[in-house]
């Protein structure tokens, strides 16, 4: 690596966005030394039903921030996933109890639990403020610092640190602010997705606690994401329709492609959100003094669970080369490494892994997919070989990247 031509100590970093990615980078920072400041518009946390499963290269980041502890205790440990027909028949299955206890198996939380968590192991640390209410409207930076204006209730007032990260979400100030509004390259599904959370007795029908259902009309994943019996049902329905329209036909669309064909009393709809769909990567995740990571930086469809997955891996990347900096350990040229290759683990990893996890619902014949599917042929294989069952369940772990080869010791930096 080049001349380490910053190898003070980092005065304070603020954090946009007090999402999951800002609250793990905020902790993963502060517990190491450097004070933060997150700064959130909204009121509180958000509790809308979207993350739940988290996989291999995430858990390896919430172990290192010291809360897989409680996740777990909150939440569980999938033992597989299946992909069915319509009918319920299974096509292929994966188990993921041939991990055992493996420490970066897979875990199910949902994510507003999960911010939860992350937020009072924040609120023991006394280095880090957390500000909502706090809506950023604009940005800038020079060779010294970096700054957001931010609207609050009592007025509009500037905030300044050494480091700005943008964890703002799908719909980015800080990206829009460095690249532009219509600027985030990728397309959106031609797809309306309706997420729910809904109890409902799937176990009663022999289904796995995570299920995919293959049909071109009718496909769509039903996952137990609680002890206490919630499930997760995430459905397509026709493009073009309003929020209302989509809502007002939930109850049709489950009595026609649940197992059991429920009538409303059978289930307890707790949570119900339609979404738009997108694959998306900003031109860079690294703009001056400004990084990018998750949802700000990337968007993937949510059927796989691997875009919260990959910010995770972002933040805990984006973290080690803030904290080599900060260490004397790297310039600050070793964020442009961060923004390369976290770029390349999306457009290689997340973003055909991902599309291939959703085109599989709609785009196979269900009567064929199991000799036609390459994936479910392998999953069919992995049935009596433990070891390709133990790569399928941890392929992901490609999405890793070991930034470390590019600090340099201490002492000699010194
Ligand atoms: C239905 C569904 C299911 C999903 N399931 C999974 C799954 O199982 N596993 C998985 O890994 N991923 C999943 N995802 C994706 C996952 O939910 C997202 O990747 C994740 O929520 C992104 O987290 P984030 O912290 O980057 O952004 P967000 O959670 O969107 O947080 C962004 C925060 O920034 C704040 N903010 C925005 N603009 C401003 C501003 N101008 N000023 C100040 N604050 C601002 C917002 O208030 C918000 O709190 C799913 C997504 C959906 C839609």
């Amino acid at each position: 690596m080049g001349s380490l031509h910053n190898v003070s100590a980092i005065k304070n970093i603020i954090i946009v966005g007090a999402g999951p990615a800002g609250l793990l980078a905020g902790l993963i920072l502060s517990q190491n030394g450097v004070p933060v400041t997150l700064v959130d518009m909204g009121q509180g946390l958000d509790t809308n039903p979207r993350a739940t499963h988290y996989a291999a290269p995430a858990v390896t980041e919430l172990v290192r921030a010291g809360v897989i502890a409680d996740i777990k205790a909150e939440g569980f440990q999938p033992h597989g996933v299946s992909w069915r027909k319509i009918n319920g028949e299974e096509i292929a299955s994966l188990n993921a109890d041939i991990l055992g206890d493996a420490p970066d198996r897979m875990v199910c939380l949902p994510l507003d639990k999960l911010s939860m968590i992350l937020k009072r192991y924040l609120d023991q640390q006394d280095n880090v403020e957390i500000l909502f209410d706090h809506n950023v409207v604009n940005i800038g930076q020079d060779e010294e610092e970096a700054w957001v204006d931010v609207e609050t209730k009592d007025g509009e007032k500037r905030l300044t640190a050494h480091y700005i990260i943008g964890c703002d979400g799908a719909n980015s100030k800080i990206r829009r602010c460095l690249f532009g509004d219509a600027q985030f390259p990728g397309f959106t599904w031609d797809k309306q997705v309706v997420a729910t959370n809904t109890y409902y007795d799937f176990k009663k029908y022999g289904w796995n606690d995570s299920n995919f259902i293959v049909h071109p009309d009718n496909w769509f994943m039903a996952a137990r994401i609680s002890n206490d019996g919630l499930w997760r049902v995430t459905y397509g329905d026709i493009t073009g329709l309003t929020r209302e329209e989509l809502i007002a036909r939930q109850p049709m669309r489950f009595k026609e492609i649940l197992p059991g064909h429920p009538d409303p009393n059978s289930y307890k709809l707790a949570n119900i959100s339609p979404y738009k769909v997108h694959q998306r990567l900003a031109q860079k995740m690294r703009v001056g003094r400004f990084l990018l990571a998750a949802d700000a930086a990337h968007l993937c469809n949510p059927f796989g669970g691997m875009g919260l997955t990959s910010g995770i891996v972002d933040v805990g990347g984006l973290c080690d080369c803030l904290l080599a900096i900060h260490h004397g350990k790297a310039g600050d040229e070793v964020l442009d490494i961060y923004s390369d290759k976290r770029m390349e683990k999306f457009k290689t990893v997340v973003d055909p892994i991902s599309s291939s996890n959703f085109r599989r619902l709609f785009e196979n014949d269900p009567e064929k997919a199991k000799e036609d599917d390459e994936f479910f042929k392998l999953c069919l294989k992995a049935e009596s070989d433990n070891e390709l069952a133990r790569q399928l369940n941890e392929g992901v772990s490609i999405l890793k990247y070991d930034f470390s080869q590019h600090f340099t010791p201490v002492s000699s930096a010194v």
